[in-house]
């Protein structure tokens, strides 16, 4: 179980990240929604629930009133680091502007702990196989940090790329504290998610994809496109050659086809690695086919170049 000595509840951002100035130096722990922080005070996920894990001091963020809700602005889209997964799935804004976070949250854990997580904890907690990172991967997301330097709020945006560095490893200061995270709009695009773990719920992802894409007006050209994949190396990726090729190319099978087979030349993982190349073409092709649905164009019965004529 999780045990400390201090249970922190600050109610404002300055005071949170107060703090967090104060205990820098010694043990302390920021909690969100708990859903990660837990199973790794019981030493293993799900798995041994004897062990007790005692930390001097936990920081709660869930009642700082600064990092609730979210904004679209000039076609970004800023989420206070309170936001769950299960907001992904109920608010139609969110949904009309960040389609593939709607399949996310399909596939992520159940409706309790849906209700819990946050985005901004999937993403400092870095895990290869979170499914939150490649969907912002995917739409140039940015975590914005923030620090307190004696009574002035120091702000700073990360891009997700950068900001994990490895599993488990992030750029996050000692005293930092996420307060949004920031990604484009995909307003009008299709969007999708893809995940093959061992069972369809509560699994965590053996490697996962995502794709957001726009077609032109006459509905025979890739106008633009986003595609990532997470699971398949210590950090998730952005497949920039696949979308490179596709991006201006005629909605084709073939044209998918020909960029889904760029996807295991990036697969980076030493577990598994066969299994991971095996199926990562086939997700990578899955997840454009579906972002089309998605946008109304149904190739998945048609073939090669009679798609959409
Ligand atoms: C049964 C179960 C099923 C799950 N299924 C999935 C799944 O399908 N897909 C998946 O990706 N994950 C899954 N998870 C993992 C987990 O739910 C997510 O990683 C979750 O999004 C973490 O968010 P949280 O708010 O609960 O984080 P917490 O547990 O509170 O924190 C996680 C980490 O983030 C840090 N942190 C949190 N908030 C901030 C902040 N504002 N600023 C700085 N640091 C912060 C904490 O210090 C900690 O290191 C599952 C977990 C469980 C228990």
């Amino acid at each position: 179980m999780l045990t400390c000595d201090t249970y922190h509840i600050p109610t404002s951002l300055p005071e949170a990240l107060e703090m967090l100035n104060r205990y820098a130096n010694n043990d302390v722990r920021i909690l969100a929604g708990a859903t990660d922080t837990l199973p790794w005070a019981r030493q293993g996920r799900a798995g041994d629930v004897t062990g007790d894990h005692n930390v001097e001091n936990i920081v709660d963020v869930s009642r700082v009133p600064e990092l609730n809700g979210y904004e679209v602005k000039a076609g970004r889209v800023r989420m206070g680091s309170n936001l769950v997964f299960q907001n992904f799935l109920e608010d139609d804004t969110l949904s009309l502007h960040l389609p593939n976070m709607r399949y996310c949250a399909i596939w992520f854990a159940d409706d309790q702990i849906r209700r819990q997580a946050t985005l901004a904890g999937n993403l400092a907690n870095a895990s290869p196989a979170a499914d939150g990172t490649p969907p912002m991967v995917a739409l140039n997301g940015e975590v914005e940090l923030a620090s307190l330097a004696g009574k002035e709020i120091i702000r700073r945006q990360v891009p997700v790329t950068e900001f994990i560095t490895g599993p488990g490893k992030t750029t996050l200061a000692d005293n930092e504290l996420i307060t949004a995270v920031n990604c484009d709009s995909a307003r009008g695009y299709g969007g999708s998610f893809e995940k093959v773990g061992q069972r369809r719920s509560l699994v965590i992802s053996v490697a996962c994809a995502t794709c957001c894409v726009k077609v032109s007006g006459d509905g025979r050209r890739f106008e633009e496109i986003r595609l990532a994949l997470g699971g398949i190396g210590p950090v998730p990726i952005r497949l920039d050659d696949a979308e490179n090729l596709l991006r201006g190319s005629d909605v084709t099978y073939a044209a998918i086809s020909r960029a889904a087979k760029l996807a295991p030349n990036r697969v980076a993982s030493r577990s598994r690695r066969d299994y991971r190349e095996d199926v990562i073409q086939g997700f990578a092709e899955r997840a454009i086919i579906n972002a089309l649905a998605d946008c109304g164009h149904n190739i998945k019965e048609k073939t090669e170049e009679l798609a959409h004529v």
